[in-house]
């Protein structure tokens, strides 16, 4: 289950060299080569799923419980302050990558990284019409 044409796949296949700092069966994780703070790694399924959409229920779950085990190993070796889990799906959402990944950043208290949005707010329209939709869904 990979696509030829996708770099991520060819990593975590181990057919282009990475920085890997774990590897199991069915995943690969390495350093970001365009990291946002030292110690910015990602989460690489070996299968091609291009979102979260598309990948089976159960390996999102392994994914997640991965990224938990990395983001506890970041903080003990990194000592970070924080960590942001970031996981992105389709151009829009600013995925660049089409091979589902979790970004691992970690975080210290003035670091000048921005990963943030002007909050809105929730009308009542809104959020009436968001419970009907997804109740009836
Ligand atoms: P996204 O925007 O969520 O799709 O993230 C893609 C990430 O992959 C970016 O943070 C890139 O810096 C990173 N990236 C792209 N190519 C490589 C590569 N060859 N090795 C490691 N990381 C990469
Ligand atoms: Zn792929």
């Amino acid at each position: 289950m990979t696509d030829n044409n996708c770099i991520f796949c060819k990593i975590a296949a181990g057919e282009i060299p990475s920085a890997t700092l774990f590897e199991d069966e069915k995943f690969r994780v390495i350093l970001d080569v365009g990291p946002a703070a030292k110690g910015h790694m990602l989460i690489l399924p070996k299968d091609h799923y291009a979102d979260i959409c598309e990948m089976p229920e159960d390996l999102v779950g392994e994914a997640f419980k991965l990224a938990k085990k990395m983001a506890e190993k970041q903080q003990r070796v990194l000592g970070c302050d924080g960590i942001n889990v970031l996981q992105n799906n389709h151009e829009a959402a600013g995925q660049t990558v089409f091979h589902f990944h979790i970004h691992l950043i970690p975080r210290f208290k003035k670091d000048k990284i921005n990963i943030g949005w002007k909050p809105g707010e929730l009308s009542e329209a809104d959020r009436d019409e968001l419970l009907t939709s997804f109740q009836e869904s």
